[in-house]
């Protein structure tokens, strides 16, 4: 299965550093007989403090445009303002993104879609930077009703304050739902950003993989250390070609997977449609239940009941805590849904049990 792989540098710093870290990264793909989509490389860094380094602008652009020419190899840049693709169009630049801090603002995107006059050139959409499905997927409806025929998403997670070992929350039912609702739209995942170090990077990408995602995102320097930003997350040449290799991209054989697949999503639905019945069948279990208590002025919620409940099903997933976690979370929601269908029967002057 061919993945959409994107690698360079966090920030184009120099035009020796975008030739080093090109030159290692084609030749070490030849020879692994990796494919790369694109090189990428901030031009205008969206970075938090302004005292930091805030990338090189324009003059990149002609570094980048060497870069292509030079390696064969397509670029792409992120643009947050309409004057920075009036730019890229003059270098050439091959793919645009909008980075998590320009796709949380729909004036921006609108803006910033206008701006590009072939809608053919792909562009990516970030992940906003708080955990707002509807916003990322505004993004990507916004570019589709523009016309642009290869819009693409890109999973970079979201800055949560509570998350203390990675940079970024993968949460990923977010970019699982957004894959759900445009199965068509290639997903790429980020891990450079999700992690913030690149000990992690490994294990995100593989999770991402193993999702389904579409392709990878990985900030590449030829020197890490002595990048001007991001360096604690930026792999080397040799880093990136060694993850990619060591990952499960997943099988060319479609028809025969496909086959698996299809006998077990049948299975799958006969299943579900077992537990939505089984469901219909609780509710309505429920509602004689809460006109019992109507009748006899008994609350609805019954603490010790409930637990009892909780507890029944507790015990035999005590084995695996996953499925402990998600028993947890079902019971709960089936308790709270149980309790509404209750009130309304308690609210409903003309429901008794008499009817
Ligand atoms: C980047 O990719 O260089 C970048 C700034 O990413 P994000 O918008 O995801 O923070
Ligand atoms: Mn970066």
């Amino acid at each position: 299965m061919k993945k959409i792989l994107i690698a360079g540098p966090c920030a184009a710093e120099s035009e020796a550093q975008l030739f080093a870290t090109a030159e290692q990264l084609c030749t070490l793909a030849r020879e692994s007989r990796v494919e790369l989509s694109y090189f990428r490389a901030g031009v205008w860094k969206p970075r938090s403090h302004p005292d930091t380094f805030c990338g090189v602008g324009e003059k990149a652009l002609a570094w980048l445009q060497a870069v292509r020419e030079r390696f064969q190899l397509p670029i792409c840049v992120e643009v947050a303002h309409p004057e920075h693709v009036e730019l890229c169009e003059k270098y050439g630049v091959d793919a645009y993104w909008l980075g998590a801090r320009t796709t949380v603002n729909p004036f921006w995107v609108e803006e910033i879609l206008k701006a590009i006059p072939d809608k053919q050139k792909p562009v990516m959409m970030k992940n906003p930077v708080t955990p707002d499905l509807a916003c990322w997927q505004g993004s990507i409806e916004r570019a589709l009703n523009a016309g642009f025929t290869q819009v693409m998403a890109v999973h970079r997670g979201f800055a949560l304050s509570n998350e203390n070992v990675l940079r970024n929350a993968p949460i990923w039912e977010i970019p699982v739902a957004l894959k759900l609702k445009f199965p068509e739209v290639p997903l790429i995942c980020d891990p450079s950003h999700i992690c913030g170090d690149k000990q992690f990077i490994p294990e995100i990408s593989q999770i991402a993989l193993n999702y389904g995602c579409d392709g990878l995102m990985v900030e590449v320097h030829h020197a890490p250390e002595e990048a001007l930003s991001d360096a604690k997350q930026q792999l080397t040449p040799q880093e990136f070609i060694t993850l990619i290799r060591s990952l499960h991209i997943g099988t060319d054989d479609a028809s025969q997977v496909e086959n698996l697949l299809m006998i077990e999503r049948t299975m799958i639905e006969h299943i579900d449609n077992q537990i939505s019945n089984l469901l219909k069948k609780r509710m309505i279990t429920a509602e004689n239940i809460a006109l019992v208590k109507k009748e006899n002025n008994i609350p609805i919620l019954q603490p010790s009941q409930w637990n009892k409940v909780v507890e029944r099903y507790q015990k035999e997933a005590l084995q695996d805590p996953c499925y402990q976690k998600f028993l947890e979370e079902f019971l709960n929601i089936l308790h709270r849904y149980s309790l509404e269908r209750q009130q309304n029967v308690l609210n409903d002057k003309n429901r008794t049990k008499d009817e």
